[in-house]
């Protein structure tokens, strides 16, 4: 080992004037550039930290940081360099709308319950206020979709409700803006099933989905695809069961539904358009009745829920109807009667 190695700086004036020469020890140049690789690691690894939390690249240093790399070697280092990205806009909204079902009692079975019987608690029709109004009609919920058959069809006209059909896995869109009230398939007969608030008071039933495309508490816009249509639950084939209720009844929607189904221009005769604006009176043409009990045919579709949710209405208690989510449903969904 050579003891006198020395590194000899040449320090040069700017503006001219003699050269001096600094002579440093070795060992001291060999500190200084060790402490430079140091320090421009520490930077790439602070660099790779905040581009991976905050920076566009974020998702995929993520899905890096998660691969097996089977050994070990590596886990040290990754547990080391934790990086997570920055929520997404639509994460953020999720994560809100979850908070708001849990502050408003929104989401579960009791709640769905009460909704299906028309009776929306003070605190989520504010809730459900603070989105922007329509206009006062339903939008037709399954844009290709042909009427089926309507309210008051059915023995003894129990069917309080209008079936839309299409093909399977089409939009089925939120006929008003709202707050999803319930989105699961807890329901028995209904399959998957989606339930909105709208301002006003009006709530709206979407069932038999494929799949369920929003959760309990999330706003929604008029025309926002809710769900995929689909046949779950006690159902003959791919169609949308659509209700409308008001104030503890069932409401025909066809009046204030703008614009209607093509098939069924019949149905609705060119008249004004019809409007039944939050806070105005109901169109006399908008018939309302409570909730029927199904005759219980077994080739009738959609049987048993409304059976249950008269039951919950006879005895004034929304638990009651926790009966209409009794295990034996599972065994229906997906049937086709
Ligand atoms: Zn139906």
């Amino acid at each position: 080992m050579r003891r006198s190695d020395h590194w000899t700086i040449l320090i040069v004036p700017a503006r001219g004037g003699a050269t001096r020469p600094l002579r440093v020890p070795g060992w001291i140049a060999r500190a200084t550039r060790t402490c430079m690789a140091l320090a421009f690691c520490a930077v790439v690894f602070v660099g790779w930290q905040l581009q991976a939390r905050f920076g566009l690249l974020g998702p995929h240093v993520t899905e890096l940081g998660g691969l097996d790399f089977g050994a070990d070697r590596f886990g040290l280092f990754m547990n080391v360099a934790w990086s997570r990205p920055s929520p997404t806009p639509d994460e953020l909204r999720r994560r809100a709308a979850i908070q708001r079902a849990q502050k408003l009692g929104l989401g579960d079975r009791r709640a769905a319950s009460s909704l299906l019987l028309g009776m929306v608690e003070p605190a989520w029709r504010q809730e459900a206020e603070r989105v922007r109004p329509g206009d006062g009609t339903l939008l037709w919920p399954v844009r290709s979709g042909w009427y089926g058959r309507g309210y008051g069809s059915g023995s003894g006209g129990y069917h309080l409700a209008v079936d839309i059909n299409a093909d399977r896995g089409t939009d089925v869109l939120a006929a008003a803006p709202g707050i999803v009230g319930y989105a699961g398939r807890e329901l028995r007969g209904f399959g998957n099933a989606v339930l909105i608030i709208h301002p006003g008071g009006w709530v709206t039933l979407y069932a038999h989905n494929a799949s369920n495309a929003v959760i309990a508490g999330q706003r929604v816009v008029q025309g926002q695809p809710i769900a995929a249509l689909g046949s779950t639950g006690r159902s003959m084939g791919p169609h949308l069961h659509f209700e409308l209720m008001h104030d503890g009844r069932n409401c025909d929607p066809m009046p204030i539904v703008r614009p209607g189904p093509d098939s069924y221009r019949n149905y609705v005769p060119a008249m004004d358009p019809l409007a039944w604006r939050p806070g105005t009176a109901r169109p006399e043409a908008v018939r309302c009745k409570r909730r029927m009990a199904h005759p219980s045919h077994a080739d009738d579709d959609e049987g048993g829920h409304e059976v249950d949710a008269h039951a919950a209405a006879r005895s004034g208690d929304g638990a009651a109807t926790a009966r209409a989510d009794a295990p034996a449903a599972a065994g229906l969904d997906g049937i086709q009667l």
